[in-house]
C-alpha cells in the first residue's frame, strides 16, 4: 500500500529514517515542521504554483508521439519535463525548497551536484529568490562538465571542488553534508532527489508529484504503463506517486545497466544492490561485502549514483513498482531513435526509459504507454558525438 507520509521515525516500512549526525537532528526536525506548515499554507502553495506556471512553464505538455507509436506498435505519450525551465524536472524541487529556505529566514543555500544539472537548477532558484548559493561538485565532474560549471557561475553561484574519494557525486553529497553540519543555523541544504535523511525523501516527493497529478488531468483514463528513469528517483517518484496502487497501471522504473549488469559497471541500486545506509537513509545501495559503498557507472550522469530513494526501495519490496534496467548502448540508440522519429533530443537519463520501451515493444503491443521525458538532451550532445566518432 502507498503511504501518504513516512512513519514517526521517517520510515517507509523498513526503509528511510534519519541516520544523521547529532548536530543535524534539530535542523531536520525543524525542517519537517516548516515543511508541514508550508504545505498546508495556501499562501505558500499559491506562490509556488504561480512560479511553476509563469517561470517554470507548468503544466508541461503531454505529447502523443505518432511516428514512434506506429513504429513500435504501441500508443506512446511523452510527458514533456524536458520543456520545463532549465530543461528538466529538477527545477520543481529547487524552486519549492528555495521558497522554503526564505520562509525559514535562512539566506544561504548549499547543494551537491554530479553532472551539474541539480547545481544549475539550484543556482537558478537562488538567483530568482536572492539567496546565496554554494554548490559542491566532484573535481572529476568539474572537468567533465565545464559548461554546467560556467552556467552556475553565470547564475551567481560559487562552485566548490571536492577532491575526496573519486571526486564524483557521492563525494559531493558527503561534502555538502559536512558543510551543513557546520552552517545549519544560517544555511539550508537543497538536496537534489528523493534521497537523504527524513524529511527530504518525503518532501521532495511532495514537490515532484505535480508531474503525475498533471498527467492524471491530461488523460481521459489512466495509462496502461508509466515508464521513468531512476537515478535517485525523483522524476520517477513524481510521475508514479499519484498512480501507485491503482489497478491496471503498470509502473516501471528503469535503472542504468551501464556496460551491462554482468560487467559489474552499472548503477542498478535496486536490481543489484542490497539494503544499507547511504547519505542518511536506509535503502538499496551498491556496496561490497564489507558494506563499503561501490562506485556506480553510467553513461548518464543523472543515473550514476550508488543509492536510490528509500520510498522506491519500499515500492520494490511491496511489489508496487517494477524496476528494470537498460545499458549505455541501448540508451544511446534510443537517443538517436527519438531524435529522428520525433525531432526531440532526450536527456540520456530519459533515453534509458525509452530504451526499455523499445526492447519490450512486442509485449506492450497496443497498450497506452507514458514515458516521463525527464529532461532535454542538449547537455548530452557532445558525449553522444564522441561516441559516434
Ligand atoms: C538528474 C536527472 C535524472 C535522475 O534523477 P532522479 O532523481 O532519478 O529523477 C533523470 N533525468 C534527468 C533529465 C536528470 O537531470
Amino acid at each position: 500500500m502507498r503511504l501518504e507520509r513516512p512513519d514517526q521515525r521517517g520510515r517507509f516500512g523498513e526503509f528511510g529514517g534519519a541516520f544523521a549526525p547529532e548536530t543535524l537532528m534539530p535542523a531536520l526536525e525543524a525542517l519537517e515542521i516548516e515543511f508541514t506548515n508550508a504545505w498546508r499554507d495556501d499562501s505558500f502553495r499559491g506562490e509556488l504554483d504561480g512560479l511553476l506556471a509563469t517561470y517554470v512553464g507548468r503544466p508541461t505538455p503531454l505529447y502523443h508521439a505518432d511516428r514512434l507509436s506506429k513504429q513500435l506498435g504501441i500508443n506512446l505519450l511523452l510527458k514533456r519535463e524536458d520543456l520545463a525551465h532549465t530543461g528538466a524536472h529538477k527545477i520543481n524541487n529547487t524552486l519549492a525548497q528555495g521558497l522554503l529556505t526564505k520562509r525559514m529566514g535562512k539566506k544561504r543555500v548549499i547543494a551537491e551536484t554530479g553532472a551539474g544539472q541539480h547545481g544549475v537548477a539550484t543556482a537558478t532558484a537562488c538567483a530568482l529568490l536572492e539567496l546565496e548559493c554554494v554548490v559542491y561538485m566532484g573535481e572529476k565532474d568539474i572537468e567533465r562538465q565545464a559548461l554546467n560549471v560556467y552556467r552556475m557561475k553565470l547564475l551567481g553561484a560559487t562552485v566548490v571542488p571536492v577532491t575526496s574519494g573519486a571526486g564524483t557525486l557521492k563525494d559531493a553529497v558527503s561534502a555538502a553534508l559536512r558543510d551543513w553540519v557546520a552552517s545549519v543555523a544560517t544555511t539550508h541544504y537543497i538536496i537534489g532527489s528523493v534521497v537523504g535523511p527524513h524529511p527530504f525523501p518525503w518532501m521532495v516527493r511532495e514537490f515532484q508529484k505535480v508531474i503525475g497529478e498533471e498527467l492524471k488531468e491530461q488523460m481521459d483514463a489512466p495509462p496502461d504503463v508509466i515508464v521513468a528513469p531512476v537515478g535517485g528517483g525523483s522524476n520517477a517518484m513524481g510521475v508514479f506517486y499519484p498512480f501507485v496502487g491503482m489497478d491496471g497501471v503498470d509502473l516501471v522504473g528503469v535503472e542504468a545497466a551501464g556496460l551491462g549488469i554482468a560487467s559489474g559497471l552499472h548503477g542498478a541500486s535496486i536490481g543489484e544492490g542490497s539494503p544499507g545506509v547511504l547519505h542518511g537513509s536506509m535503502t538499496y545501495m551498491l556496496q561490497d561485502e564489507f558494506g563499503q559503498v561501490l562506485e556506480a557507472h553510467s553513461i548518464s550522469a543523472g543515473l550514476d549514483y550508488p543509492g536510490v530513494g528509500p520510498e522506491h526501495a519500499y515500492f520494490n519490496d511491496a511489489g508496487l513498482v517494477r524496476y528494470v534496467n537498460a545499458t549505455d548502448a541501448q540508451a544511446v540508440e534510443a537517443f538517436h531513435l527519438l531524435a529522428r522519429s520525433e525531432g526531440i533530443l532526450p536527456a540520456l537519463e530519459s533515453a534509458h526509459a525509452l530504451a526499455w520501451i523499445v526492447q519490450e515493444a512486442s509485449q506492450l503491443s497496443g497498450r497506452t504507454v507514458v514515458l516521463n521525458l525527464s529532461g532535454r538532451g542538449d547537455k548530452d550532445v557532445q558525449q553522444v558525438a564522441r561516441l559516434d566518432g
